[in-house]
């Protein structure tokens, strides 16, 4: 009989977006998902989400799950200095705790940053290695928009990512992370990888794993990982939004015990990704060439808002496509907005009340708010769960008090408290609002909100708009980025490779 294994599960997750004023804290944790114990196995057990691949993994076997923690917030600012270190703080205690552990799986996302920590993710994943010791296998996944460093590599044993963007594969990676953990302790496997940070950051806009760049990239891993040996090639696409040293595209290849595999299998993805460098940039439309394809266009027609990307830690407030849109007199559009003070306003009133009321600030008018009378239409508590396979594998959410009010001019907003990403449709038909019957939909986001929205849209397109996640990379001020990088570098040399 095989021996039962203690196996915990373990997560601090976050994408820290450097360039956004305001800082991730403690609540912004407690408002997304700050789990403990059991409650994580009640959360994802079912969800499309990498705990709930790990947990359907460890289920099948006699292990002992010891569900530790995990903490994730809504992609924003930079994480406090104080709540990096109550975070860490419980996750060495609980750790600790629970030893002695036969292994652990960790949930990083790959692209957190808090203060004094530019590479947070390698930090508290080095500190668990610590507290565990070499002996003790460390497997995890990573989401693609990660910005990978040698501390994670070398505080882990395997890290495999997302296959797609939008995410829909994320539970299908927990599968694969937790069963390369158990053929390592069951003595079938010896992990080693190996990490490859390209001189090449693609695009946001170019980050679409079905559309063309990125598939021939992604059959190429396809094609490497069909190889004997290869456990797993990653490709990690990036996220720019993060000045450090890390930001860029970067590629990790586990092998069983073949680290001569790993290294010239993770080169040749980056041989691709450099040859073809050219294509990962992006176009760039601005909403003046957009405006004028909209009429044309086959409606619902569904506007991502690239630069105010909630889900890339943008602070979901923009009205800039709002103020675009009416000044253009586009008719019947949707458009939401993050903003506490103007639902607290607009709650003041009763439905179907006119009032004059000003929310949000356009990036592109001094930050102004945009002012206008509206009709207030509804008002609700702004919870809403996803039961199919979305972005982010989360079931629950939570926009806080949420209005919604129709404009003079006839655009119809959703005013929330809480900045929740567009990733699942029920942020709209929860509440009774039915997409289809816009002209035009907005979303802040690039790519993610397709999975949620592409079903009921008939035409996407991508607005190159102004804000914390301008989908131009160039418009950044990096300080710490690692050089030569493509596009900020053309003339590219390779890198040296340890
Ligand atoms: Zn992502």
């Amino acid at each position: 009989m095989s021996k039962k294994y203690k196996i915990a599960i373990v997560g601090i997750y976050h994408e820290s977006n450097t360039f956004v004023e305001n800082s991730t804290t403690i609540e912004d944790f407690y408002n997304s998902h700050f789990l403990r114990g059991f409650e994580i196995v009640t959360e994802y057990k079912e969800a499309f989400h990498e705990i709930g691949g790990m947990l359907q993994v460890l289920l099948t076997r006699e292990v002992e799950i010891l569900p530790l923690i995990f903490a994730e917030a809504t992609p924003g600012g930079i994480i406090t200095r104080d709540t990096y270190e109550e975070l860490l703080s419980e996750v060495l205690l609980r750790v600790r705790q629970s030893m002695p552990l036969d292994g652990c799986l960790v949930v990083p996302h790959g692209a957190a940053v808090a203060e004094g920590h530019p590479d947070m993710d390698g930090d508290w994943l080095l500190k668990v290695r610590e507290v565990l010791g070499d002996s003790v296998p460390i497997v995890g996944t990573l989401d693609p928009h990660a910005n990978v460093s040698d501390n994670m590599i070398e505080a882990t044993n395997a890290l495999v990512a997302y296959k797609t963007n939008p995410h829909l594969d994320q539970r299908e990676t927990g599968i694969v992370a937790a069963q390369l953990l158990l053929q390592y302790l069951d003595g079938l496997i010896i992990p080693r990888q190996y990490l490859v940070q390209t001189n090449v950051a693609i695009s946001i806009e170019q980050q679409n794993t079905s559309a063309q760049p990125c598939r021939p990239l992604y059959q190429l891993a396809e094609e490497l990982a069909q190889e004997t040996g290869l456990l797993s090639v990653s490709i990690i696409l990036g996220f720019p939004y993060a000045d450090v040293p890390e930001m860029g595209t970067s590629f990790i290849v586990v092998t069983n015990n073949d680290p001569l595999k790993a290294k010239s299998a993770a080169e040749r993805m980056e041989g691709y990704l450099t040859a073809h460098q050219e294509e990962f940039l992006g176009t760039k439309l601005s909403i003046s060439a957009i405006i004028d394809k909209i009429g044309r266009a086959e409606k619902p027609v569904l506007l991502l808002d690239m630069g105010d990307n909630v889900g890339g830690g943008a602070a979901g407030d923009s009205t800039f496509l709002l103020s675009e849109l009416e000044s253009n007199q586009v008719a019947n559009s949707f458009v939401s907005i993050v903003d506490q003070t103007a639902v607290r306003e607009a709650c003041k009133h009763e439905k179907g009340d006119s009032f004059q009321l000003s929310f949000g600030r356009n990036p592109d008018g001094n930050n102004l708010p945009y002012e206008t009378k509206v009709e207030l239409l509804d008002c609700f508590d702004g919870r809403f769960s996803e039961k199919n396979p979305r972005h982010g594998g989360q079931t629950q959410y939570n926009m806080g008090r949420t209005v919604l009010v129709r404009t003079e001019k006839g655009t119809t907003v959703m005013i929330s408290s809480l900045r929740v990403p567009p990733f699942s449709l029920n942020q709209l038909t929860a509440f009774g609002i039915k997409p289809e019957q816009f002209n035009i939909i907005t979303a802040k986001g690039v790519n993610a909100p397709i999975a949620a929205y592409g079903p009921v849209c008939a035409t996407i397109l991508q607005v190159n708009t102004p804000g914390t996640t301008s989908a131009d990379m160039m418009t950044f001020n990096y300080r710490h980025r690692r050089r030569p990088l493509f596009p900020f570098e053309k003339e590219i040399r390779p890198l040296l490779h340890k």
